[in-house]
């Protein structure tokens, strides 16, 4: 029955999201042959139709990314467990070495099958849209130190998960629980200062008219100073952005270098200010909430489901915890399609209220509102997505509804 019930649901997620690809290719599509209303005088046809172009493109991949997907997961719950368990077992004995290996395994067989994917993505579409600064050497590097980074705290956790889960008894997944978002915070402070230098230069701005205004800013905005860095993005990809991380010490404001390339002093400024306005609302803090939350019913999830012996019995394999957390897991999997607008809502507010921050940092909405519109029309964003994909696949509301919400704010 399990073995029947979820394939269904699976393809049915799938279903769901070949849907939102097709409906946005749609839209898009239908749209491509004028700049909409308004932006004729900032955007020539010929951008609006590259960002047509590339948007299609782009759901292409997505469309050939869910189909794969899909037989990969079934496939894990007919054989491909059962499989890596008897190779593990073959090698390795004691439950928790063997267990936590069998969830490496797993991960780095999935990893391996998502490979032709991503670089598909990076050497032909991002090529194609004049994007992609990679080497292929760049990115087997990249891929190799990223899957040996993962791979290691894959091991580490499950390790520690399972000896929790066969030390502790009864309320087992609550102390697994609290450990989890022990290890989540760390890694909210080890993630600026170690891991992402292992794939990036970051250098602090260099002196000049934008670093005397973003001083001002910073002081005025109350924001330690040490924390804006400059980022080589460029290494990879012609796309600009900025982002807000961490939090304590390890707090930081991070610009591309490509950003800074395309945008004038002001309108650096203003993407600062919005970026300080995450900091002012305190939307990192706001974003751990939400996961303590949403990982406290995962985890509740797991207490009520990986010991019970119908899960691996269902599957013909002899019952262990690891193999219990795996199929566990891959039961959650369709959460992230269904829960995704949620979450998309509490972000998109969260970006509206730092786009009005930064209006309001920066005397008006103007330099905000011309910066997002070149950072969207040299990423080759669309200005016409389809509002049903936004509501699922959107962390950002589309830059005219944050363009029009910016003059509303300042009118
Ligand atoms: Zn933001």
């Amino acid at each position: 029955m399990f073995l029947v019930i979820l394939p269904v649901v699976f393809s049915a997620i799938t279903a769901v999201e070949l849907w939102l690809c097709w409906r946005q290719m749609r839209y898009v599509s239908s749209r491509r042959d004028a700049v909409p209303a308004g932006y004729a005088d900032r955007i020539s046809l010929a951008e609006h139709q590259k960002a047509a172009d590339y948007t299609v493109a782009a759901m292409h991949t997505k469309i050939v990314g869910s189909l794969v997907d899909l037989p990969i997961l079934v496939g894990w719950l007919f054989f491909g467990i059962a499989a890596a368990k008897r190779a593990v077992d073959a090698v390795v004995t004691g439950p928790l070495l063997a267990g936590s290996l069998l969830l490496v395994a797993v991960m780095a067989i999935s990893a391996v099958f998502e490979l032709p994917i991503a670089a598909y993505s990076t050497f032909v579409v991002e090529a194609r849209f004049g994007f992609n600064k990679m080497t292929p050497r760049l990115f087997a590097v990249d891929w190799l130190k990223s899957q040996a980074l993962s791979l290691g705290l894959v091991f580490a956790l499950s390790y520690a998960l399972l000896w929790v889960m066969a030390h502790v008894a009864g309320l087992w997944w609550l102390e697994a629980w609290a450990g989890f978002l022990v290890f989540v915070a760390a890694m909210m402070v080890a993630y600026p200062l170690w891991i992402a230098p292992l794939f990036n230069k970051f250098t602090p701005l260099s002196d000049g008219d934008l670093k005397a205004a973003v001083e001002a800013l910073l002081v005025k905005a109350g924001f330690v100073a040490d924390g804006l860095f400059v980022m080589d993005g460029s290494k990879r990809s012609s796309h600009g952005n900025a982002y807000f991380t961490g939090f304590g010490k390890a707090k930081r404001i991070v610009f591309y270098d490509t950003l800074l390339e395309k945008l004038t002093v002001p309108e650096v400024e203003a993407v600062l200010a919005h970026e300080l306005g995450h900091f002012k609302h305190r939307d990192v803090l706001m974003s751990f909430t939400r996961l303590a939350a949403v990982s406290l019913a995962v985890f509740w999830w797991l207490g009520v489901a990986v010991k019970a012996p119908w899960l691996s019995a269902a599957l013909e394999v002899p019952h262990s915890d690891a193999v219990g957390l795996i199929v566990a897991m891959i039961c959650l999997s369709p959460l992230g399609v269904i829960l995704a607008p949620l979450g998309n809502w509490f972000s998109n507010r969260a970006e509206t209220r730092a786009d009005r921050y930064a209006a309001g940092m920066t005397g008006g909405a103007e330099a905000l509102s011309s910066a997002l519109l070149k950072l969207s029309r040299d990423n080759a964003s669309t200005l016409t997505p389809d509002p049903v994909y936004v509501v699922f696949r959107y962390s950002h509301p589309p830059v005219p509804i944050r363009l029009e919400r910016l003059r509303a704010a300042a009118s």
